[in-house]
């Protein structure tokens, strides 16, 4: 299937010019969740991989959650809403879906006629129907009306059973045992996939709560090596919600580099939960750093702390748990409208 892709880049264009400063990004993706076009609202950087390749990343876990209600059919159009950015989705035929990424203090009312509009417009340019990708100017007239209608209909995306999933990362120096910690806490429960161009591997679980609706469902990231550690940082930490700072309670220097591992994190991904882990604990004779010297610490960057030993697998489900609960009491779980 052939699409007019320069037509699709000029109602962007468009697109953004309406909904102006408030706009983070706009793309349209096909229903493997595929980026097919994409363009950022703040600057205007030409090289559209890196446009594509960032806004991808940033939502990519929405994405997930998206594809798999379109799937099912039961998808129209929905808003969602993190922290840092509010998603509107428009089915764009049977093809694809318009996403509208706002920042979290843009109104979505306002925007919304205009993106229906444009989804509607970029079905029929898969269609291959002739259509101009200008989005008119909306006044109170007919047409507005009747898209406002469907805005009473828009569904709020609700998160709940686990249906959002929430990148988490690692940090910590090499040998410290995140790999193992990982591999104790997923199990055979997993599914693994591998981003080579990172050297990542990248596995989900989910964590569930005796007595509690809620579960939390993790997208692990787990670097496969040290070497191109430096190269695939920034990639690796962005856009992550959750992680997990992990020390060796038996090596003064792993605990000493954590505050750098800290800042670095908070710069990539400032609004990400972290907890604080000292790991190795099986290893009592060695013991280097003192619960008491780790919890300082933690409460210094004002984060949870919890010992494990991923030898044992003593603590390790309850480090991962901690971090659930903390998102589960972060975001929010509406259940209503
Ligand atoms: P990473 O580089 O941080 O991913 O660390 P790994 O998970 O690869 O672990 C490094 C080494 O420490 C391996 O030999 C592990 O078997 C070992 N290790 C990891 N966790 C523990 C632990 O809790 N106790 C002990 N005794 N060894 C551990
Ligand atoms: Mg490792």
């Amino acid at each position: 299937m052939s699409v007019d892709r320069k037509k699709l880049e000029a109602l962007l264009k468009w697109y953004k010019q309406e909904i102006g400063e408030n706009l983070i990004a706009a793309l349209i993706v096909n229903r493997e969740g595929l980026v097919m076009s994409a363009l950022k609202g703040a600057d205007d950087k030409e090289v559209e991989e890196d446009v594509i390749g960032g806004v991808s990343a940033l939502v990519e876990p929405v994405l997930t959650r998206i594809t798999e209600e379109f799937s099912s059919g039961s998808f129209g159009t929905g808003t969602f809403d993190t922290e840092e950015q509010r998603f509107i989705f428009c089915e764009a035929g049977p093809e694809a879906i318009f996403v509208t990424v706002l920042n979290s203090i843009a109104l979505v009312d306002p925007v919304f006629p205009y993106a229906y509009l444009a989804a509607e417009k970029i079905a029929r340019i898969f269609d291959g129907r002739s259509v101009s990708p200008v989005i008119p100017k909306l006044f109170a007239d007919k047409e507005s009306q009747n898209i406002e209608r469907k805005v009473d209909k828009l569904q709020k995306i609700k998160i709940k059973s686990g249906e959002y999933a929430f990148k988490l990362i690692l940090g910590g120096e090499g040998g410290v045992g995140k790999t193992s910690m990982v591999h104790r806490f997923v199990e055979d429960a997993f599914q693994t996939d591998y981003k080579s161009t990172i050297g990542t591997s990248i596995m989900k679980k989910e964590c569930d709560f005796h007595g509690l609706e809620s579960k939390v469902r993790f997208v692990i990231w787990d670097l496969a090596g040290q070497a191109q550690f430096k190269r695939v940082r920034q990639s690796y930490l962005a856009n992550a919600e959750a992680g997990i700072l992990v020390y060796d309670v038996t090596r003064k220097e792993t605990f000493d580099s954590l505050e750098n591992w800290f800042k670095e994190i908070k710069k990539v991904s400032p609004s990400i939960s972290l907890i604080l882990v000292g790991n190795k604990i099986d290893l009592v004779e060695d013991r280097a750093i003192s619960f008491e010297q780790g919890e300082l610490l933690a409460q210094k960057l004002s984060l949870s702390y919890i010992e494990t030993s991923a030898k044992t697998g003593e603590n390790i489900n309850d480090a991962f748990k901690m971090l659930a609960l903390q998102m589960i009491k972060r975001y929010m779980f509406t259940e209503e409208v």
